[in-house]
């Protein structure tokens, strides 16, 4: 099976799996492992703030991150495709007990404008805005790089009305490889980010969630809250520091087999793709001129060995990973045309 259904099925390497044996340990909960608290400084360090907090999962960090900077009632600006919204299991509401304005982005970057038309009134009608939170790269919006210059002026206009930024930099190492922009200087911008290891980076379990040192603190604070602050996690740790330290650069090689992928199935007719939004691993297309839903084309893809996503019976996404080939590429590219030629 070539599975592109996401980059989160990509299995860890033996190095990877040699290194989480082998890492030392001690119960993180006390701040007695080492390798946990390698990570926390190592990835601290990658992103320019005070400190950084290890955790179980990205959506763990996000909800924490909306947890220190809201009250109930609060209101978080973010674009209408973001993770948060979609597959948070409705964290913000259950967790937080806050509102989401959702606004309409370009495939998840927004700009000035509609973070200032969100922003709601100082009137007792109204939800407290507090927090604007941006994907980077968005995962719906087609792993859609965010320009620095759009970071710049989102986050200069919210900390002009007072509002904290936070960076769901879960794919943030794809926008680094791709833009040739660093880490620090995306992350400098915002006042907080998450970061995930499972997914391009290729590890088992876990994200960060980065920021200064008041904030990390809280965090810490509904990290137990959660459930979240683990024990002797160097393990799992170890393989998140082995995909940061070695599975960065090799992203390149996931864009671009994403960018052939998209190339290949923008020829085919039925096919509704502009291989020029294709930025990262992330490859969105249409299939209705084909006759059929995106789900009837997954599952005749599936018979031909290749597994993709269906969302809404309309789009169906393809992901590149560190278990895909170009080779694979290529292949899946041909059961795609084989399946459109019944
Ligand atoms: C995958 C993902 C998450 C959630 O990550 P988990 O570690 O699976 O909880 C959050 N945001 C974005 C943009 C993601 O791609």
């Amino acid at each position: 099976m070539i599975d592109l259904i996401s980059d989160t099925v990509s299995q860890p390497s033996p190095e990877m799996r040699r290194a989480m044996a082998e890492a030392p340990v001690g119960d993180s909960q006390r701040g007695e492992d080492p390798t946990v608290n390698e990570l926390q400084a190592e990835c601290a360090e990658l992103l320019g703030k005070d400190a950084a907090l290890f955790l179980p999962s990205a959506t763990m960090a996000n909800q924490i991150a909306y947890k220190v900077r809201t009250r109930p009632g609060d209101e978080i600006i973010m674009d209408r495709w973001s993770h948060p919204i979609h597959f948070e299991g409705a964290g913000p509401a259950v967790l937080s007990n806050v509102m989401i304005y959702p606004v309409d982005g370009d495939r998840g970057v927004f700009g000035e404008e509609e973070v200032l038309s969100a922003i709601r009134p100082d009137d007792p009608h109204a939800p407290r805005t507090r927090l604007v939170s941006i994907e980077h790269t968005n995962n719906l919006g087609g792993g859609k790089i965010w320009p620095l210059g759009a970071i710049m002026s989102v986050s200069s206009i919210s900390h002009l009305h007072g509002l904290s930024v936070h960076m769901d930099g879960s794919r943030l190492m794809n926008a680094v490889v791709a833009a040739g922009i660093s880490a620090r200087e995306y992350a400098s911008h915002v006042d907080s980010v998450t970061l995930c290891f499972t997914k391009g980076l290729g590890a088992p379990v876990g994200a960060v969630l980065a920021g200064d040192r008041d904030f990390i603190k809280e965090a810490r604070r509904y990290q137990q809250t959660f459930g979240g602050a683990m024990r002797q996690a160097g393990i799992i740790a170890a393989g998140a520091l082995y995909g940061v330290r070695h599975n960065v650069d090799r992203l390149a090689e996931d864009h671009a087999n994403a960018k052939l992928l998209a190339e290949r199935l923008a020829a085919e007719d039925g096919i509704d793709l502009s291989p020029e939004d294709v930025e990262t691993n992330i490859v969105f297309f249409r299939v209705a001129r084909a006759g059929m839903t995106s789900s009837e084309f997954a599952e005749k893809l599936k018979a031909r060995g290749v597994r993709v996503g269906s969302y809404k019976g309309e789009r169906v996404r393809a992901v590149t990973h560190l278990g895909i080939t170009r080779d694979d590429v290529l292949r899946a590219a041909d059961a795609v045309h084989d399946v459109l030629a019944g």
